[in-house]
């Protein structure tokens, strides 16, 4: 340390961030250690913290330090704050929102992606690594039936997938050189897109930063199970073209993010292929159940997508972050997002095998999220994978009926692994001037679970009810977490109600 700042040119001695190997090996079994001593008493542990925003930032109010310190008490107090202030998506009782339970060997591969560092952008930067990724993707089209000659890539999530999706089918669609000229040309009609009133927030992010701006957005409405209406579909359809705007995009999903609702994808790809139009397929979260025999015909449909998005960090159980995009035509994904600038110095394979994954999606450098997906992939084969989602969907059908036999509890819905329902004391049932009040109470009454540490849920909004929801992305979770529930959300419930409402 003494020679630092005093060299003329070079320091001598080791550099800063480097660390003896013998003193790596002994942080890295500390590290291995703790994480062990963590998955052992997660289930002891609250979900969530119950601490405000600023008490947590107070606890690290740290000057950005002028020398640097020893990597090991360094590594012990992050690991402190860390377990002591997290929220646990590894937990059993994690339901809310959906991101999966990570996966023990999803953590150990990202260690090594991380020591060894190829950089996906470039074949000959990761030799190994991009084939690595091309089978990761291959058998993600197998799990989903879609066809292995497809071109996708790994992104950062579902949004980042859905994104890829959307930029190939503008390109494939729009009748002008769009990636050139823009997303709008004053003097044609404004391109389209066609997605339902329950499609997730990505959709307005793409029209937004894709050019083409939200009001470019027709929303679909929904029938009594929150799937896209093909009947309204066409109607929209029909009408934009009498007005010379120019519909290139219809968005299906496949397990919407507040009832895991599967629209019609059959119909949907039926239409498309009438109006020449590019189907997309959010699968983010529903996808990856079309592993299962039992998928429906709907769900089955995701095979007709002309490009699909789906979350390996979440039904595939990998830890953040990872999505993947698939796109029917490899070379459409070629034509979105190729450039070859004079800087790269790209060797001609004579196979052409050698991939540059920068060719195929938004990122330039990138990261080795493969490994994790590849490891989880073949611990668990397809059987395994079948088992886990297969069981998460069982126990949301369970929680349903659990839910359903309890008095003071209204069972909402329950599709694939999603289900809600909300608290209704016993003297409301029924009543239609209650709602406000009702949608009160559930809301204060999940900000109450969510404080209390013994389960994790979120919500949905019903035809304007707030509803409770569960959504089980989770191989840790047991029935008897899901048994438990009912009796803890109307304990609270009645405690909530008794506030709110003192007699
Ligand atoms: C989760 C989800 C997304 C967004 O995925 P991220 O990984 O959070 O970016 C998009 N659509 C659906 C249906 C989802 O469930």
């Amino acid at each position: 340390m003494e020679e630092q700042g005093k060299g003329p040119e070079v320091h001598g001695g080791a550099a800063p961030l480097e660390l003896d190997p013998e003193e790596f090996r002994e942080l890295g079994y500390r590290v291995i250690d703790r994480i062990t001593e963590f998955l052992k008493s997660l289930p002891s542990k609250p979900v969530a913290p119950n601490e405000s925003a600023t008490s947590i930032r107070n606890l690290i109010s740290l000057p950005f330090p002028h020398e640097g310190q020893p990597a090991r008490p360094l590594l012990e107090h992050a690991f402190d704050l860390l377990v002591d202030h997290s929220t646990f998506n590894s937990h059993p009782r994690f339901w809310g929102y959906i991101t999966g339970s990570p996966a023990p060997i999803g953590a150990l591969g990202d260690l090594i992606a991380a020591a060894l560092n190829p950089n996906l952008g470039k074949w000959i930067l990761s030799p190994m690594g991009t084939e690595i990724e091309g089978q990761t993707v291959r058998w993600i089209a197998q799990m989903l039936a879609y066809p292995t000659d497809c071109g996708g890539l790994l992104v950062s999530g579902g949004s980042m997938a859905n994104f890829v999706g959307f930029l190939a089918a503008r390109r494939a669609k729009a009748p002008w050189p769009v990636r050139a000229a823009g997303a709008v040309d004053p003097k044609r009609g404004r391109l389209r897109v066609y997605t339902s009133t329950e499609t997730h927030l990505w959709v307005q992010k793409a029209a937004d930063l894709f050019g083409l701006g939200t009001d470019s957005i027709r929303w679909i409405s929904t029938d009594e199970r929150f799937r896209m209406d093909p009947v309204a579909l066409r109607k929209n359809i029909e009408e934009d073209l009498r007005r010379g705007d120019l519909p290139f995009l219809v968005v299906g999903t496949a397990g919407s993010v507040s009832t895991g609702a599967v629209d019609p994808l059959p119909e949907l790809a039926a239409l498309c292929k009438e109006y020449s139009l590019w189907f997309h397929v959010d699968g983010a979260y529903g996808g990856f159940a079309a592993v299962l025999p039992e998928a429906s015909a709907d769900l089955r449909g995701i095979v007709e997508a002309d490009s699909v998005a789906v979350d390996p960090h979440k039904w595939l159980y990998a830890p953040l972050e990872v999505g993947c995009a698939l796109v029917r035509d490899p070379k459409t994904l070629h034509d979105t997002f190729s450039y070859r600038p004079q800087y790269y110095h790209l060797v001609e394979d004579p196979d052409e095998k050698a991939i540059n994954y920068y060719e195929y999606g938004p990122q330039n450098a990138r990261g080795f999220r493969a490994l994790k997906v590849w490891l989880c992939l073949r611990q668990a084969g397809r059987e395994g994978y079948k088992r886990m989602i297969g069981d998460n969907i069982r126990l949301a059908e369970s929680l349903y009926e659990l839910v359903s036999e309890c008095g003071e509890l209204e069972a909402l819905s329950n599709s694939l692994s999603i289900t809600t329902f909300r608290y209704v004391p016993q003297d409301l049932k029924g009543s239609a001037d209650a709602e406000p009040y009702l949608n009160r109470l559930n809301s204060e009454l999940l900000t109450s679970l969510q404080a209390g540490g013994e389960v994790f849920l979120s919500n949905a909004m019903l035809r304007d009810k707030f509803a409770l929801r569960t959504c089980i992305v989770n191989f840790r979770t047991s029935i008897e977490d899901i048994r438990a529930l009912p009796e803890l959300v109307v304990r609270e419930g009645a405690r909530i109600d008794a506030t709110l409402r003192p007699r």
